[in-house]
């Protein structure tokens, strides 16, 4: 296709691999675990999550500073403020961040507290965005559209690669379709056909993408099994009390029998 073609397979055979430092990667043939709350509450909150990561050696740590809340009465997370809290405290305990930026303006001041820049699903056609986010020199994580083809998911990491910045991840979080039963439609027909048309790696949310907090386990198996390059869930340490997606968040013990399965799964691939 010539909508895209520098993050497709046609372009580079070799797989790209994101190299976080400190023996951190997101990359084909492994198997990264991303997990934390959704928001980014509290320094206290922040502490629990970490000392959690740290028992079960997750090194990514996930969490929103900046929520794109469909309520403009919800949550919108600490700013700046707590990403600089949240940023000292992982520095410490050698755990590495993904965070959402929202805007343009954000990506500056943002910079120095980020290990991955977090596209959202709200913003995966943010062009603006994307064109800026092809400028910066850390890796972008692009969330697939709510209603996005895995085409125009493809194009949008094409609008980052073509900019310059060739650190790019791709993350199956659920479409919109009819069903209601579940928050949105987990596609893991994506990550096969993400992972035969792209060098780039490919992680599945199954947070988001099932929405219920007793099938995320399942979805993340299922999403290991597809072939995914990493996992990212929600984890509080009282998830009904979590400031944001608190029904779809684990509590600490279901993450650490997630993390342990997540492993075993990727092992038998
Ligand atoms: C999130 O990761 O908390 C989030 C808002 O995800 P998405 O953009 O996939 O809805
Ligand atoms: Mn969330």
């Amino acid at each position: 296709s010539d909508d895209y073609k520098l993050v497709s397979k046609k372009w580079k055979v070799k797989h790209t691999s994101i190299d976080l430092g400190d023996g951190v990667f997101i990359k084909e043939g492994d198997m990264a675990i991303m997990a934390g709350p959704c928001s980014i509450e509290s320094e206290d909150q922040i502490s629990k999550v970490i000392d959690h990561l740290k028992e079960n050696d997750i090194k990514i740590m996930r969490g929103g500073a900046y929520k794109p809340r469909s309520s403009p009465y919800s949550f919108r997370g600490l700013g700046i403020d707590g990403l600089k809290l949240w940023h000292s405290l992982a520095e410490k305990a050698g755990i590495k961040i993904i965070t959402e930026v929202m805007q343009v303006s954000q990506i500056e001041e943002m910079y120095d507290y980020v290990d991955v820049f977090q596209v959202g699903a709200r913003n995966t056609q943010n062009f603006n965005l994307l064109d800026e986010l092809g400028k910066v020199d850390k890796p972008v994580m692009i969330k697939r559209g709510i209603s996005g083809t895995i085409e125009e998911l493809l194009q949008s990491a094409e609008y980052v690669f073509s900019g310059g910045n060739e650190k790019l991840i791709f993350c199956e979080r659920g479409i919109r379709t009819y069903e209601k039963a579940t928050r949105n439609t987990l596609d893991l027909n994506a990550v096969p056909v993400l992972k035969d048309k792209s060098h780039l790696p490919v992680v599945v949310d199954p947070s988001h993408g099932i929405g219920i907090r007793k099938f995320v386990h399942q979805m993340a198996l299922a999403g290991v099994m597809a072939g995914a390059d990493g996992i990212i869930y929600e984890t509080h340490e009282v998830p009904e009390k979590a400031y944001s997606d608190g029904q779809q968040t684990l509590d600490f013990a279901q993450s650490s029998q997630l993390a342990r399965q997540i492993r075993e799964t990727f092992a038998l691939r």
